[in-house]
């Protein structure tokens, strides 16, 4: 496995609308970008460009059948 960060993570929405419910969705920021979301354990998790070992953060979902964008693990 490569340990160089993909620079997609870097540049990733600032906002996100939940094509569930409309619900605007805005990641808070780690490391000067936005977050994104990943599955951590079988829970989905904001987590840092950097990686989930530098930051993340609880996704307080917007309705029961969130539908935004899940990504693959970065940087693990
Ligand atoms: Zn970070
Ligand atoms: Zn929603």
């Amino acid at each position: 496995m490569s340990h160089e960060v993909d620079p997609i993570y870097q540049n990733l929405e600032v906002e996100y609308i939940c094509q569930n419910c409309g619900t605007k969705v805005v990641p808070a920021l780690h490391c000067r970008h936005p977050m994104h979301l990943e599955t951590l354990n079988g829970t989905v998790e904001w987590v840092c460009w950097m990686g989930a070992s530098c930051g993340n953060a609880v996704f307080e979902t917007c309705c029961d059948a969130p539908s935004i964008p899940i990504y693959e693990t970065v940087n693990v």
